[in-house]
């Protein structure tokens, strides 16, 4: 192909005791999945169908690190999430077929401008400003499903300079794994190479130049990033 520039990089996680690499198509997010958040989100609790948003693949931090204090905000949230990827996809995949496409699983940090998500509801405008920013998706290594089996529950936590800020089993999530594949695909052509973040429990804030975020999730690779000066 005789590109005009340069084409960019492939956007990539690393897979846990393997060389190969997992490239990231689309970076899928689920809003609103854990009830206790909602609450302190002020939303009400009703089943409504999930929330969804995309961030763009290159927004990808691979294994954490240190991460620039993103510009344009001054409340710059941490959401620890469960992320699942995609090896295979599809329009209308049923939940009880959606398992089979799961490639494996990570930790992952939905980094969020805390201050422009509430502007956009306030004012019925996107959430793109608070949602959708270079560096807002760190994604720790990827566990094949193989190694872990499909997970329904077990801890996912978080914590800021080592304390406690986010504690939950993942069977509380509202939408499970298999449902959200199958919700995303009435949407969406699911394919190979699709993230999809699975939402965050209750107890997200704000992180300052400095800290140091941890993100567990059971049988994964803990992530750890580290909040550096501003960028630019
Ligand atoms: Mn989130």
């Amino acid at each position: 192909m005789n590109y005009a520039v340069s084409p960019p990089p492939q956007a990539y996680l690393d897979i846990t005791g393997s060389d190969e690499k997992f490239p990231v198509r689309r970076i899928y997010c689920i809003g609103k999945n854990y009830t206790a958040h909602i609450i302190e989100m002020g939303g009400d609790v009703e089943r409504d169908p999930p929330v969804i948003f995309q961030k763009p693949a290159d927004s990808v931090v691979r294994n954490g690190g240190d991460i620039h204090y993103p510009a344009y905000t001054k409340n710059y949230h941490f959401e620890g999430e469960m992320v699942v990827v995609l090896k295979s996809g599809g329009y209308n995949i049923k939940t009880e077929d959606a398992s089979s496409h799961i490639f494996g699983y990570a930790a992952g940090l939905d980094m969020t401008r805390r201050d422009h998500q509430a502007g956009a509801l306030e004012n019925g405008l996107p959430w793109e400003m608070a949602k959708s920013f270079d560096q807002s998706a760190p994604i720790g290594p990827v566990t094949r499903v193989e190694e872990t089996g499909v997970i329904t529950d077990g801890n996912l936590s978080l914590t800021v300079n080592g304390d406690v800020k986010q504690d939950v089993d993942m069977s509380l999530m509202i939408w499970k794994t298999d449902e959200i594949i199958s919700k995303l695909s009435e949407q969406y052509e699911l394919k190979a190479g699709d993230v999809i973040m699975t939402g965050t429990p209750a107890g997200v804030g704000a992180v300052v130049t400095g800290d140091i975020i941890n993100v567990h999730v059971d049988g994964l690779q803990d992530l750890r990033v580290r909040i550096t000066e501003p960028a630019g």
